[in-house]
């Protein structure tokens, strides 16, 4: 399984770059880079027979990601995540089909792990000694993950105020920690200053063309284990849309490779109330989105005000059919708290909103009861126990069957 990566080009201004350096944004105009493959070349080796003996992690898509010599390939296990069918929830709720993509499963409990998966491996193969990144928390805990892996160091850059169990988890992995009084927004422009003075890779989301490509396995992966086929929706919870742009692309890779049509799955953006630039700018019919003020949110991973794809997420979106819609903090919650409930699966605020705005969707009419629809669960609850029920109000008992007998007697 070779890459058949050929080089980079500008989205934005169509320059084209040589791929087997390291860049960042476009020199030109400062527009998002992306991959480009010889899919041709990578039609030969893939295909559905061939892939079905790989192992399931996303390195089996290997001709579509950037990493040339397979010994720069990090892994820690991510990707292969399972598709799950929620035939209770689907069933209550009035759904044809409802699919949970469970991405809580990835190393360091978010989808963050594919991104930088590929993008550490990646940059290290180009040469990379060290590491840099703003993030809202998971994307720090995935790169400080993958650094130790790749033994670089990782210096990452998070708002004061990111839950305490993500900041753990990147000083567990060795990273060297900062914390922001702002948003992922400041801690960017620190690292861009930090990074060129001190010889970091700033491996800051869009910023640099792999971490899209450690994404776009979600849409691959779906595909695949739909049996090469689509569904009618995706709800993804959006921050920077890194997710959005790297399916979009998949999409196109596996219909010039004959794996896909052209239909597409439509795209549903979803956002928080307190923090919605680019559902505010799909409903203002704009192009890109202005920078949210005062962003807030119990969803760290989607408190992002401001997105250098924005034009990139919101063309994604309108192509596809699809639509975009802000949910409550409180509807997120409570998309967190039914699908623990009634699923098993205890995921992030993020996630909890995908199915807060399945539910607005349904009551609006914009889904139909004929839809199949797929929710990106993106993130572990277990990252946020700050977010869980407090056990404090749980009997506690002597070990002693007299007192346990009374309790439930009390209860009845
Ligand atoms: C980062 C993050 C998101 C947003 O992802 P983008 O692809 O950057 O929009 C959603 N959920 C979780 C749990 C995240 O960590
Ligand atoms: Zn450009």
């Amino acid at each position: 399984m070779e890459s058949a990566l050929t080089h980079l080009s500008c989205t934005a201004c169509g320059t084209e770059l040589a791929a087997d350096e390291l860049h960042g944004t476009c020199p030109c105009c400062g527009g998002v880079l992306a991959a480009h493959y010889d899919l041709e070349r990578a039609r030969r080796t893939f295909h559905p027979a061939r892939l079905s003996e790989r192992p399931w992690n996303l390195w089996r898509y290997a001709e579509l990601l950037p990493v040339r010599d397979p010994r720069f390939r990090l892994t820690l296990g991510e990707g292969g995540t399972p598709l799950l069918a929620a035939q209770r929830l689907a069933h209550n709720l009035g759904i044809r089909q409802l699919w949970l993509k469970d991405e809580s499963r990835n190393p360091t409990g978010s989808f963050k792990a594919r991104g930088l998966a590929v993008a550490v491996s990646r940059a290290v193969e180009l040469g990379a000694q060290a590491v840099a990144l703003p993030s809202a928390g998971n994307a720090a805990a995935a790169l400080s993950a993958y650094a130790a892996r790749a033994g670089i160091p990782a210096y990452v850059f998070i708002p004061v105020d990111t839950p305490r169990t993500i900041l753990a988890e990147c000083l567990a992995y060795g990273a060297h920690v900062y914390r922001v009084r702002g948003l992922i927004t400041d801690c960017g422009r620190l690292v861009r200053r930090l990074a060129g003075e001190r010889g970091w890779v700033d491996l800051s989301t869009l910023r640099e063309p792999y971490r899209a490509e450690g994404k776009k396995t979600m849409g691959i992966e779906l595909v695949e284990q739909l049996g090469w086929r689509i569904p009618d929706v995706i709800i993804y919870p959006t921050g920077g849309g890194t997710g959005i742009v790297g399916m979009w692309k998949a999409f196109s890779e596996l219909e010039v490779l004959g794996l896909l049509g052209p239909e597409r799955p439509r795209l549903v953006l979803v956002q928080p109330e307190g923090c919605a630039p680019l559902v505010r700018a799909f409903h203002e019919g704009v192009s890109t989105a202005a920078r949210w003020e005062h962003a807030t949110t119990v969803a760290p991973g989607l408190r992002v005000p401001m997105t250098i794809g924005d034009r990139l997420v919101l063309d994604a979106v309108r192509r596809s059919g699809g639509t975009a819609v802000t949910v409550s903090d409180a509807a997120l919650l409570e998309g967190m708290r039914l699908l623990a409930r009634t699923e098993g699966i205890l995921v992030s605020p993020e996630a909890g909103a995908t199915l807060a705005a399945l539910l607005t969707l349904r009551d609006s009419g914009w889904l139909t009861p004929a839809d199949e629809v797929a929710l990106f669960l993106t993130g572990s609850g277990l990252k946020h126990p700050e977010l869980l029920p407090d056990g404090d109000n749980c009997p506690v008992l002597d070990p002693d069957a007299q007192e346990f007998t009374t309790l439930n007697e009390e209860r009845r």
